[in-house]
């Protein structure tokens, strides 16, 4: 079984947990102490609002825990909020986890056009058109190093990947396809496997 954690201080928790229960061989659950984080073979981090959600990682001490984890290689995953907390770099403001080498605009889409929904293709995770909800989303103005856009859509980039760490402006937890999360589930399997491996 793989064990996949869902950051739970805010935001959409449930969302995720529900969407992980459906998947084969994923064993999803809420972490938010430090102890909850040792033996996880993935990790969530949902959107919400960034600024709460740093400053509860302090109050609770848990930036290192997630630090940890990505320099251990374990698959880490931010939707929205969760992307703001893994950027090195967000507009105007101090950064959180400083753990991908993008730029992001908090907001961005601006007041009018703060939520919505579309679709596209995002090759690396499915050949068929995936439902995309925004709400309030970031999106990153410049990826470097090596994070990969996977999704730019109007010259705004809502889909990166670097290494283990995986961010999406969008929120997939919000709707029926569960390709975004079987797309991140097999990043964790790959990384459970190369450990076992490594291990024999
Ligand atoms: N706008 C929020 C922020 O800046 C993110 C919104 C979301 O996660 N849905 O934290």
């Amino acid at each position: 079984m793989l064990k996949i954690g869902v950051l739970s201080l805010q935001g959409g928790v449930e969302e995720h947990l529900k969407l992980l229960t459906k998947i084969k061989n994923v064993s999803p659950c809420s972490v938010k102490k430090k102890k909850d984080f040792i033996d996880l073979d993935g990790l969530i981090l949902p959107g919400g609002e960034s600024t709460t959600l740093g400053k509860l990682l302090d109050i609770f001490d848990l930036k290192d825990s997630i630090i940890d984890l990505a320099y251990k290689g374990v698959p880490i995953w931010g939707t929205c909020a969760g992307m703001i907390l893994l950027a090195k770099k967000i507009d105007g403001e101090k950064s959180h986890l400083n753990l991908m080498d993008i730029n992001i605009k908090r907001n961005g889409y601006g007041n009018q056009l703060d939520s919505f929904k579309t679709t596209a293709i995002i090759p690396k995770i499915s050949k068929f058109e995936v439902p995309l909800t925004f709400i309030r989303a970031p999106y990153a103005t410049k990826v470097t190093s090596n994070a990969e856009v996977l999704l730019e859509l109007d010259n705004k980039i809502v889909a990166i990947e670097q290494d283990n760490l995986l961010a999406t402006s969008f929120h997939p937890e919000l709707d029926e396809d569960l390709k975004t999360h079987e797309y991140f589930v097999k990043k964790v399997k790959a990384f459970k496997s190369s450990k076992l491996k490594a291990a024999k």
